[in-house]
């Protein structure tokens, strides 16, 4: 009798030790659940009003990318996205930290796109890079690489991968992470090239930017192509190549570059210049010859930013990512 007592006294404490241990899981299942949904709605509500200060990179690190050939929008997450952005913007020779800076400075500028300069409808950003960003698909890249493919796109992957979650912040702020490809030695104050300054960005001195092939470029132009695209756009436009004044630099930018130039009765910006002759800069000198017009450009770009082959040469002077950053856009922070 005392035997089926206590036998019956184990089996009812049993069935409370698993009562007890189901009514716990479900406990904490519904704790899960509910702290889930909590997230997933504050997710949704982050989506809706999206904005620079409430940006966070852990939950909405997803992308909606337009591509310009098919038109099609395909849901990315940003860090792979961004792997075929270095892979267009940046010779994939570059050294390892110049790469990194380009993928953090990709990163920032889809951010500051996402949040606040939505150029698309249902998307976020395109793969135009005359209106968004440039892009490039695996597939086409593999083709314009000869050799050693895979780890080439893997050092691409690295770059991305190993600066994950970071983006240049100013005061808090998300900046318009400006760039181009060579500065020909001191970048351009974006006050010079489009109006309006930002402080984070000023005329920044690099060497070695010369040993570049995008350094040196020249124009050539027939004396009658010059004075037809000029008088395209000035009908008054008149000039006498028989004066030596007949094209004259009024007046240079803080980091030298071309700012007003007088050619002929008409005096124009040098970055009017620039896109009327698809010059690769402002920073040109102009050679009047017996039939041409030879421009001699430096540099290739806006020079606004973080210059390309500057950080490639800063890299190669043992500068990591973080200081090439800190040396293109001053008093930042870099968001971890
Ligand atoms: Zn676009």
């Amino acid at each position: 009798m005392k035997k089926k007592l206590f036998g019956l006294f184990i089996f009812w404490l049993l069935v409370c030790i698993i009562l007890n241990f189901l009514n716990n899981n479900i406990k904490k299942d519904k704790g899960n659940i509910e702290k889930y949904s909590m997230q997933k709605e504050n997710i949704v509500k982050q989506i809706e009003e999206l904005t620079v200060e409430n940006y966070n990179y852990d939950l909405i690190n997803k992308v909606k990318v337009l591509y310009k050939d098919t038109g099609i929008i395909e849901e990315k997450k940003i860090d792979e996205y961004i792997v075929n952005v270095v892979a267009a913007e940046m010779p994939v020779d570059f050294e390892s930290e110049a790469l990194k800076a380009q993928a953090i400075v990709a990163r920032t500028y889809t951010i500051y796109k996402v949040t606040k300069d939505k150029k698309h409808n249902d998307a976020d950003i395109c793969t135009d890079s005359n209106c968004c960003q440039a892009w490039i698909s695996k597939e086409d890249r593999f083709e314009k690489w000869e050799e050693s493919k895979v780890e080439k796109w893997n050092k691409l992957v690295s770059a991305v991968n190993e600066t994950k979650g970071k983006y240049i912040t100013y005061n808090g702020e998300i900046i318009n992470a400006f760039f181009h490809s060579n500065s020909s030695g001191k970048t351009e104050k974006p006050e010079d090239v489009w109006g309006g300054s930002l402080p984070y960005l000023d005329v920044v001195e690099t060497s070695g930017e010369e040993n570049y092939t995008s350094y040196k470029s020249e124009m050539v132009v027939s004396k009658k192509d010059f004075i037809n695209v000029l008088k395209d756009k000035f009908d008054s436009f008149e000039i006498d190549f028989e004066n030596n004044d007949c094209i004259k630099i009024i007046d240079y930018t803080d980091s030298g570059r071309i700012k007003k130039i007088q050619i002929g009765n008409i005096i124009f910006s040098g970055t009017d210049i620039r896109k009327y002759f698809s010059l690769k800069s402002t920073n040109f000198s102009v050679e009047i010859r017996e039939d041409d017009i030879i421009f001699y450009v430096l540099g290739y770009g806006h020079g606004v930013g973080l210059s390309q082959t500057g950080s490639d040469a800063l890299a190669k002077n043992g500068f990591t990512v973080d200081e090439i950053i800190k040396h293109f856009y001053k008093n930042i922070e870099i968001h971890e």
